[in-house]
């Protein structure tokens, strides 16, 4: 229950914020933390519409992307033309232009840190392709990443395909680094990866997998690269670090990897063993935690090369973070308080300065960041179609509090509200009300109680619907009067949480939500979102900045849609989200359009492999119906009754489960 000083504040602010001066897009670019979590990609233009930034901070102001005209293009009736794709809502907008950049600006705050810091060797990263397996992304990066050897990692056998498939386009010596639970016939993939010219690592993750390796490659004559995963005693105390430390999930302790260096050794295979890995834990929150993981590595790979391997790259895993708040804390799991090149220095600086004391030559310097490369790139849209103020969003006030904290007269004519509401008196209880106008949180108060007591008598059916009503809307008089912040509001989204935001229902991670367009216009309402499955959970009632709501514009007359929509961004969902809900269950999966910043008349073009959101049909058949059998068993009885078996097919095939 919140405080009532609190209700005051909130409605001195309300009033304040109700004053007629200008809304800038300024405003709504500070009140929604636009340049903390969106810079350099994302900003809001003069037109108060979110403008996408393809090329980072060299984006120039004719190759700004404003991203209402891209949904627009998207989901406006399909034309014949093809002006406009009539793709449904939610849509995910992927910009290639926007990962590129984050690759290379990765690369090049590790390029700017080796040659700062006269590091003898080079970078060379690879890609995790856990963090979003699609073909686009996956073929994208190699693509982009061919020029300065960009990898992937792959973790499971199906991504080792993908990886290997996708590796053949890219650069020779790209690496290709295997990790995960191994058994033999990912081992013999992996080889045979090796066979085919890819740049193959297996990184041993338990001790076993080494028998496997040795066993296989002497079946299949190939000598294998081997990589160790280190588990270390440095740990990532945040939310993604339970798999660190020395009780971490994966990893080689200490006496593990002296032991498969001896039978690596007894095998005559020691050259083998190339490379150190480790992995803290993704959202890694600060440079210190960084460094002093990347410090013990950098001297477990220096005992390994005293101990006689041929070492020569040191992976430092993923966890590159993104400040998802903007708030540039170390709040590991919304926010972190280091740039890139802030990261890139940290691991530089680390594994140089052990390897300069040990008299170690400096090794390759591999990552693999996944969230830091593929979050911005991808943002889903989706449409808010209608809206309610329901009674259980407005604040609540015991009567215990509540008459502890009305005063001398105030209280006597409280309690004569009272009686006289009790006798179903509604004269006079609004007489009393009047003489409480001056004091607001008493009549708020007021007003609360009446409806409780209602409430109380239509449910002993003292009480009819049409007196509850009338009760109803003199409390919103009342509140609206005395100017108190209207209740939160929800408002239905055309979306399911559970497929796009996964990690929001699962683990609380949040996500800048905004809406991408109005934003010349003070947002008056706070709300919250709900979703259109009939899940309790799937609402949204938690946003950056440590917010219980959202503020945002009145819809039109008739929802959203009656007045040309009104469209929500999410924002940094391109990691993980799409791997999680979109490949786990077809269900109601988002439609899809990729857009690249193009010099033509319009600053982009939307890319000719669009794919539409799941149909009615797909989503039944995803849980093992069949639509052709339901849609025979509907005709014959249309057959038998009205001829409207064309709207019947319809509804199946072209009809999207969501919006
Ligand atoms: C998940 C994972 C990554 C990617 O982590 P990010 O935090 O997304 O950079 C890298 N390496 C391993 C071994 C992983 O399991």
């Amino acid at each position: 229950m919140p405080p009532l000083t609190c209700c005051v504040d909130a409605a001195a602010a309300a009033a304040a914020s109700d004053s007629t001066a200008a809304w800038s897009p300024a405003d709504s670019s500070r009140l929604y933390r636009v340049e903390g979590w969106g810079a350099p990609y994302f900003t809001v233009n003069s037109n108060g519409n979110i403008s996408v930034r393809p090329h980072g901070a060299q984006t120039l102001a004719h190759q700004e992307i404003d991203l209402l005209k891209v949904v627009k293009k998207a989901s406006g009736p399909e034309t014949s033309d093809g002006l406009e794709l009539g793709l449904g809502l939610p849509l995910v907008v992927r910009f290639p232009d926007v990962l590129k950049n984050r690759l290379e600006s990765l690369q090049s705050s590790f390029d700017s840190a080796i040659e700062s810091q006269k590091y003898n060797s080079h970078y060379q990263g690879v890609y995790p392709v856990k963090c979003n397996q699609d073909k686009f992304v996956v073929e994208d990066i190699v693509k982009f990443g061919s020029g300065f050897k960009f990898g992937l990692e792959a973790g499971s056998k199906p991504e080792l395909l993908l990886a290997m498939s996708s590796l053949c386009s890219g650069s020779p010596d790209a690496l290709l680094v295997c990790n995960g639970f191994k058994d033999v016939e990912f081992v013999s993939l992996a080889l045979v990866a090796k066979k085919l010219h890819l740049n193959t690592v297996i990184v041993l993750e338990q001790e076993e997998e080494l028998d496997i390796v040795i066993e296989v490659s002497k079946k299949l004559g190939v000598r294998p690269v081997i990589g160790a995963r280190a588990k270390l005693r440095t740990k990532h105390s945040g939310h993604f670090g339970s798999t660190s430390g020395e009780k971490g999930k994966f990893g080689l302790t200490t006496s593990q990897l002296l032991r498969v260096v001896k039978k690596l050794r007894d095998y005559e295979m020691l050259d083998c063993l190339r490379m150190l890995h480790f992995h803290i834990g993704s959202q890694i929150p600060s440079t210190n935690l960084l460094a002093d993981a990347v410090d013990e590595a950098a001297q477990i790979y220096c005992e390994l090369v005293r101990l006689g391997a041929h070492m020569g790259v040191i992976d430092v895993g993923g966890g590159l973070g993104i400040d998802y708040d903007g708030s540039k804390s170390s709040d590991s799991k919304n926010s972190v308080a280091y740039t890139l090149q802030d990261y890139a220095s940290a691991v530089v600086r680390s594994v140089r300065s052990v390897c300069d004391s040990r008299g170690v030559k400096h090794p390759i310097i591999c990552s693999e960041s996944g969230r830091a490369i593929v979050s911005h790139h991808s943002i889903l849209v989706f449409e808010a179609v209608s809206n309610s103020t329901s009674s259980c969003n407005s604040p609540e006030i015991s009567s215990l509090d509540f008459e502890e904290q009305l005063k001398d007269d105030a209280l006597a004519n409280y309690r004569n509200l009272s009686a006289a509401a009790a006798k179903n008196d509604y004269e006079s209880c609004l007489n009393y009300a009047e003489q409480l106008k001056e004091r607001r949180v008493e009549q708020l108060n007021y007003a609360e109680q009446l409806k409780e007591r209602c409430v109380k008598q239509f449910k002993k059916g003292s009480l009819g619907m049409e007196e509850m009503a009338a009760v109803d809307a003199r409390c919103e008089l009342m509140f609206k009067e005395i100017g108190f912040p209207e209740p939160v509001s929800t408002y239905h989204v055309n979306l399911s949480i559970f497929t796009s935001i996964p990690d929001f229902w699962g683990i609380d991670q949040l996500f800048p939500i905004i809406p991408i367009h109005r934003l010349t216009e003070s947002p008056k309402k706070e709300a919250i979102l709900s979703d259109l499955t009939c899940d309790s959970d799937g609402k949204i009632d938690k946003f950056i900045g440590g917010k219980s709501s959202l503020r945002l514009h009145e819809l039109g007359e008739g929802g959203g849609k009656g007045n040309g929509g009104y469209y929500l961004g999410m924002f940094l969902g391109g990691a993980y989200e799409e791997a999680l809900g979109g490949v786990h269950n077809l269900f109601g999966r988002p439609s899809v359009v990729r857009v690249s910043q193009s010099d033509g008349p319009q600053s982009f073009a939307v890319m000719d492999d669009a794919v539409p959101g799941a149909s009615c049909g797909d989503v039944l058949r995803a849980m093992n119906h069949n639509p052709e059998v339901m849609l025979k068993t509907l005709k014959a009885r249309s057959d038998e009754f009205v001829g409207i078996s064309s709207e019947l097919a319809s509804s199946f095939n072209k009809m999207p489960y969501l919006g």
